[in-house]
C-alpha cells in the first residue's frame, strides 16, 4: 500500500472515531515556579482508535487531521470538552484560578468566527474569557494572513491570553513578536533541556529565557525534566513551568485527585531546594 493510500485510511478512521466522540483530553499542570501553585492546565487531545483500542497521541494523527480539515472539528470538541472540565475544576478550592491553555492549529484561525465560538464555548461552560490561554505555534502563524491577525487581536480584547508556544524554534519567532500582538510566550523544551548544563546552548537558553523574561508577558518554561531546570529558572525569575518532572498530562479522573489533595509538587517545594543545587 503506498503512503497515500495508508493515510487515506487513516483519515477515514479518525473520522470515524471523531463522529462517534471518541476524543479524550488529558490535561498537563502548569505550576507558578516560586510557589508550586498549580495555575494553569493545557488541554493536549488523545483520540480513542476503536480497531487497534488504543488512545492515541497527536503525532499519529495531527498531521492527518490538519492535512483533512478535520482538525477543526478535533479542536471544537476539545475546547466544549475541557471548558466544561475547567469550570467545573475552579469551583474547588484548589482549582479556583485555574486557567485552561488550548492548542490551535492553523485552520482554526481560518475562520473568522473563532472568537464567537470561543465566546460561546465558555459562556456555555460557565467559564471565563481571562481564563482561556490560547497557544499558537510558529508554523501556524508563518501560513498567517491578515485574517489571522484580526482574529488573535479579536481574542486578545476578549480576555484570552495569546501565547506563542514552541518559541525559538521557528526560524522567525522574532519576526512573530514583533508583528503580533503576544501576550505570552511558552520557551520550547529543546532549549530548557539544556539549562544548568554548562557550556554553549546553556548559555543560549538562559540568554533566551531572560530575552522572553524582558518582554514584560507572561513566560512558561515547558519540558522541565530536571531538578536543576527549576533552580535555574528561580534563579532567573521565569514565573511558570509546566514538565514531566512535576506532571505529565492526566486523564480528568486523575487531575481531580491532584487537586483535591491539593499539594505541592515534591520537585518544587522549596526544602527540597538544598537537594536540588
Ligand atoms: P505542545 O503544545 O508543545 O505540547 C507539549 C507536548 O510536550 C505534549 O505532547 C506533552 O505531553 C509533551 N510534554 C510535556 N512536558 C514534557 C516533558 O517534560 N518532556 C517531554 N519530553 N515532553 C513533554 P503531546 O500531548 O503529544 O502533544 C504534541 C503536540 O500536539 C502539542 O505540542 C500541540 O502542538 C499538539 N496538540 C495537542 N493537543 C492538541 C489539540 O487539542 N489541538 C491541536 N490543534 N493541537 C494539539
Ligand atoms: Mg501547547
Ligand atoms: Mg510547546
Ligand atoms: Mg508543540
Amino acid at each position: 500500500m503506498g503512503a497515500a493510500a495508508a493515510r487515506e485510511m487513516t483519515a477515514e478512521r479518525l473520522a470515524h472515531a471523531l463522529e462517534q466522540g471518541d476524543v479524550v483530553v488529558h490535561y498537563q499542570p502548569c505550576y507558578d515556579l516560586r510557589t508550586g501553585e498549580m495555575v494553569a492546565v493545557e488541554a493536549l487531545a488523545r483520540v480513542y482508535d476503536a480497531e487497534s483500542d488504543e488512545l492515541l497521541q497527536p503525532a499519529a494523527f495531527l498531521e492527518v487531521l490538519e492535512q483533512s480539515g478535520l482538525v477543526v472539528h478535533l479542536d471544537e470538541m476539545v475546547l466544549a470538552l475541557a471548558a466544561r472540565q475547567v469550570a467545573a475544576w475552579r469551583r474547588l478550592p484548589a482549582g479556583r484560578r485555574l486557567c485552561l491553555a488550548i492548542n490551535l492549529s492553523p485552520a482554526d484561525l481560518d475562520d473568522p468566527l473563532l472568537p464567537v465560538r470561543f465566546r460561546e464555548a465558555t459562556e456555555a461552560a460557565g467559564l471565563p474569557m481571562d481564563a482561556i490561554i490560547v497557544e499558537l505555534t510558529e508554523t501556524l502563524l508563518s501560513e498567517t494572513g491578515r485574517g489571522h491577525e484580526q482574529v488573535l487581536a479579536e481574542l486578545s480584547a476578549m480576555g484570552c491570553n495569546v501565547t506563542l508556544d514552541d518559541f525559538g524554534t521557528g526560524n522567525a519567532s522574532f519576526d512573530y513578536l514583533r508583528r503580533f500582538h503576544v501576550d505570552g510566550v511558552k520557551i520550547d523544551r529543546s532549549f530548557v533541556q539544556y539549562l544548568g548544563t554548562g557550556g554553549r546552548r546553556d548559555r543560549m537558553s538562559e540568554s533566551l529565557v531572560r530575552f522572553c523574561l524582558s518582554l514584560g508577558v507572561h513566560v512558561v518554561a515547558e519540558g522541565i525534566e530536571r531538578p536543576q531546570h527549576v533552580a535555574v529558572l528561580r534563579r532567573l525569575g521565569c514565573p511558570f513551568g509546566q514538565g514531566f518532572l512535576m506532571s505529565r498530562p492526566l486523564p480528568a479522573a486523575e487531575l481531580d485527585e491532584l487537586l483535591a489533595s491539593d499539594v505541592v509538587p515534591a520537585a518544587l517545594r522549596h526544602d527540597e531546594e538544598a537537594v536540588v543545587l
